[in-house]
C-alpha cells in the first residue's frame, strides 16, 4: 500500500512538473508574441493618421486577450466516449450522426457489432471493444457473450480477450462494460492488458469501482491508459444529462482534457440530443478529440525529458 502511494505522489509530481514546464513554456510564447507586437507597433508606419494610439493599442490588447483564450481553448481537449453499441440500441443512429469525432465502444459478438464498428470507422470515429466484465452486483447473463468472469482460468480469459478483439473490426483500445469486479482483481486484469499490449490496444478504465487495479497494472506493463472523469448518463433525464454536461465544464476549468462516457439504449436518444445542443458550446472551451488523440498526446508528455 506505502509502495503504490509513493509511487502514485512521485508520477503526480513529475506530472505537476511537466505541467509547469508547458505553463512556462507557454508564457514564455506568450511574452515573446506580445514584446514582438510593441516592435512591429514601434516601427511599423501608422497605417491611418486619424487612429489615436490609445485605440491602436486598444486593438492590440483585445486580439493578444482573444489569442490567448485562443490558445487556452486549443490546449483543453474532451473526448467523449460512447458505450454498448453492438446491439442495435436505442439511438444509435442519432450518435452516429453527432458533428464532431468520438470513440465508439461496441460489445463483442452482438448482431450489429461488425456494422456499427464499420459504420463508425467509415465516419472516421475511434472503435474500441467494449468488453464485458463481471461485476459485483447482478447476473452473469447479463454480460452478453464471451464475457470475463472471475471464475475464469488464465487460458480461458486470454482466449476470450483476444476472440473479442478478433470479432471488433478497427478497434484500436479497450474498455469495461460494468466490470466492477473483475476490475478489481489483479490476475484477470493483469491477463486482459497483457493482451491488450501485444495486440497494440489502449485501455479506457471506465471506472466502475473506487477498488480498480487497472492503474497500477497497466503502469506495470506499460500499457497506454486513459480513465473516465464524467458518466453522463447513469440517470435518463434530459435534465440529469444536462447537468453532467456542466460538471464536464467545470471540470475542464480545472484540467486540461476530460473524457466523458454517455451510452446508447435507454438514454441514447435523449443523450445524443443534448450533446448535439451542447456542441457550440463545448467547442468554446476546448477541442473535441477522439480518445486516441488524447492517448497518443499523454504519450507524448511522458518521454519529454
Ligand atoms: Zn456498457
Amino acid at each position: 500500500m506505502k509502495y503504490r502511494n509513493r509511487r502514485l505522489d512521485l508520477q503526480n509530481g513529475v506530472f505537476t512538473m511537466l505541467l509547469r514546464r508547458t505553463r512556462t513554456r507557454r508564457t514564455l510564447r506568450i511574452a515573446f508574441a506580445t514584446i514582438g507586437t510593441f516592435v512591429l507597433l514601434a516601427f511599423a508606419p501608422a497605417p491611418n493618421l486619424t487612429t489615436s494610439t490609445t485605440t491602436a493599442a486598444q486593438m492590440q490588447s483585445n486580439i493578444s486577450t482573444e489569442k490567448q483564450t485562443e490558445a487556452t481553448a486549443a490546449s483543453k481537449r474532451i473526448a467523449i466516449v460512447i458505450d454498448d453499441f453492438g446491439n442495435g440500441m436505442t439511438g444509435t443512429a442519432e450518435m452516429m450522426k453527432l458533428p464532431f469525432p468520438f470513440t465508439v465502444a461496441v460489445m463483442p459478438f452482438m448482431p450489429t457489432t461488425k456494422a456499427d464498428a464499420e459504420t463508425a470507422h467509415k465516419l472516421g470515429h475511434d472503435v474500441i471493444v467494449h468488453m464485458p466484465m463481471e461485476p459485483n452486483r447482478g447476473k452473469k447473463e447479463w454480460l452478453g457473450p464471451g464475457a470475463i468472469t472471475t471464475d475464469l482460468t488464465d487460458a480461458e480469459i486470454r482466449k476470450r480477450v483476444e476472440a473479442a478483439i478478433d470479432n471488433v473490426p478497427f478497434a484500436v483500445g479497450m474498455n469495461n462494460h460494468m466490470g466492477s469486479k473483475v476490475t478489481a482483481d489483479e490476475r484477470v486484469m493483469r491477463i486482459v492488458l497483457q493482451v491488450c499490449k501485444e495486440r497494440g490496444l489502449f485501455f479506457l478504465d471506465s471506472r466502475t469501482t473506487f477498488k480498480t487495479v487497472i492503474p497500477k497494472v497497466a503502469a506495470e506493463l506499460e500499457v497506454p491508459l486513459v480513465s473516465n472523469d464524467v458518466f453522463l448518463d447513469d440517470v435518463y433525464s434530459v435534465a440529469h444529462i444536462s447537468k453532467q454536461i456542466g460538471i464536464l465544464r467545470k471540470h475542464l476549468q480545472e484540467h486540461e482534457k476530460c473524457i466523458a462516457i454517455g451510452h446508447v439504449g435507454p438514454s441514447g436518444k435523449k443523450t445524443a440530443a443534448v450533446l448535439l445542443s451542447s456542441t457550440p458550446s463545448l467547442r468554446e472551451n476546448a477541442v473535441i478529440v477522439k480518445l486516441s488523440e488524447l492517448v497518443r498526446r499523454t504519450s507524448d508528455q511522458q518521454i519529454l525529458p
